[in-house]
């Protein structure tokens, strides 16, 4: 049965300009709240019917005309009408597609203000499609690593999580705990009587069984993170191996410059590119290029853990210089040290020897690593070097394509969370403990799981949330 229908409760009118700053052929600024029709009657004439209001209009319409401040013309526009609560915020929208450009723009918005609405926080119109109801708080993180996605993997995984892919496996996940979690509430009521609803043997086998789910969504931000932030990759090397020469040829036409992310300590420039579907990210080597040194003079361990925080490691090394095979020795070491680390040798400068090839089949048989051998200068080898990095991250693709990824760390520790209050629980099961503790541990691990869905809304969470939306989002 449906439930009885009840109207959303509309906030205060707010309003942003939604599209990016700059001159654009069209923009939109869009307002969400009470009475934005009427607001926009006060300065919009229909050229069509202009004695009916935008009042009377129903949903889902489009209206022609002039957008006016008094007696003075503002611009030509469209607005569109969305009545609640069949809109994005569930609330009454108005959206003005007005012509592109910073000051046209800043004119549609001020008359906005003006009339009435405030101007809207970062994320504030998605912070109300959640706290009305409408989204979750994954399906609204979702929007905004959509809008920050840069590969094609990033955007369909965000695209699946936006439809609900993670939502509903731990909504599912959920349910089960919380059946567990009523029965054993339900004999702590009885607990005089000493029932069990549920024998410790089945509750222990459910358990077990959800912590293997929920750490296998753990386990999957592994690959989640790729996706979503790109394949960390480092290009090391001693200095005049061809580093510079390497990344300019590798961001090449591709290159993608990434933006600024409020609220993200990613706050500087970054270069990107993607090959295939997946994303690069090639990291400031700076350090790193100490690093090597510290490694070939005396083998720091500092320098091992600086290297360790890429995902994907190519050595760069000149194989035509005359002192090549005393890298050998370093390349040996970091990879005894780092068996785990996607590490590749690259070897540079192919065109300067003629045995290039025995060279790096000499280094590859002494280090036991894949080595490729390249012209940077030349742009030689290049794509064969893009395809070998993306068969070391393989699997991505298939993984997003098949299943429930986890692409957030916000979640990632949520859920680690919730798996270790699940352990917690099947130990004191085991252990034959006090119902109350047992109980205590799954309504954690029920919490932790409600967290990320937002089915337990934490102040901080959302504002940590929303706050890294932009203006108009
Ligand atoms: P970095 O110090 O490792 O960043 O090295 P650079 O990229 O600045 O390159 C050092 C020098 O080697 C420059 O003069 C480059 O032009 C040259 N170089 C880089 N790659 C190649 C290559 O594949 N072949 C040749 N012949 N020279 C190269």
């Amino acid at each position: 049965m449906n439930e009885p229908f009840s109207p959303p409760v509309q906030s205060e009118p707010i309003a942003a300009i939604a599209t990016p700053v700059g001159v654009g052929a069209l923009a939109v600024v869009r307002m969400s709240g009470e009475g934005v029709f009427s607001i926009t009657d006060r300065i919009f004439t229909k050229a069509r019917s202009p004695e009916t209001s935008l009042s009377e209009s129903p949903g889902y319409t489009a209206h022609f005309g002039k957008l006016h401040d008094g007696d003075r013309m503002i611009d030509e526009v469209i607005v569109l009408v969305f009545r609640s609560p069949d809109s994005f915020t569930t609330e009454d929208i108005v959206e003005i597609t007005c012509h592109g450009g910073p000051v046209v723009t800043k004119h549609v918005l001020k008359l906005l203000l003006d009339n009435g609405c405030r101007l809207a926080e970062p994320g504030e119109f998605t912070r109300r499609a959640f706290l009305n109801g409408r989204i979750d708080l994954l399906q609204a993180e979702a929007i905004g690593e959509m809008i920050h996605a840069r590969s094609e993997s990033a955007y369909r995984t965000a695209v699946n999580q936006m439809k609900g892919g993670l939502s509903g496996k731990l909504n599912g996940l959920r349910e089960q705990l919380l059946q567990s979690c009523a029965l054993l509430e339900l004999e702590l009521d009885f607990s005089e009587e000493d029932v069990e609803f549920q024998s410790r043997e089945e509750l222990s086998g459910q358990v077990d069984m959800l912590q293997k789910e929920v750490e296998k969504l753990v386990e999957s931000y592994q690959h989640g993170r790729l996706l979503s932030e790109g394949v960390a990759t480092a290009i090391i090397g001693k200095p005049n191996a061809g580093k510079s020469t390497l990344l300019n040829a590798l961001l090449g036409e591709e290159r993608a410059i990434v933006s600024h992310m409020p609220g993200t300590t990613r706050d500087y420039i970054e270069e990107c590119f993607i090959y295939d579907k997946t994303m690069f990210r090639l990291t400031d080597t700076a350090g790193l290029r100490d690093a090597v040194e510290e490694i070939e003079h005396e083998g720091v361990r500092r320098s091992y853990e600086k290297i360790a925080e890429a995902d994907l490691i190519l050595y760069l090394m000149d194989i035509g210089a005359s002192d090549y095979e005393q890298e050998v020795q370093a390349i040996a070491e970091l990879r005894d040290k780092h068996p785990d680390i996607r590490l590749m040798v690259v070897a540079n400068k192919t065109d300067t020897v003629d045995d290039s090839v025995r060279r790096a089949e000499g280094v590859a048989e002494q280090t036991g690593c894949m080595v490729l051998g390249i012209s940077a200068l030349k742009q030689e080898g290049l794509d064969v070097l893009k395809a070998e990095m993306n068969a070391m991250v393989e699997g991505l693709d298939k993984l997003h394509e098949a299943s429930v990824l986890v692409t957030s760390m916000r979640h990632y520790e949520a859920l680690r969370n919730a798996a270790d209050a699940l352990q917690n629980a099947r130990e004191l099961i085991d252990a034959q403990s006090e119902t109350e503790l047992i109980a205590f541990e799954l309504r954690s691990a029920l919490d932790y799981v409600g967290e990320i869905t937002g089915k337990v809304v934490n102040e901080e969470v959302l504002n940590v949330i929303f706050g890294q939306f932009c203006i108009g989002k």
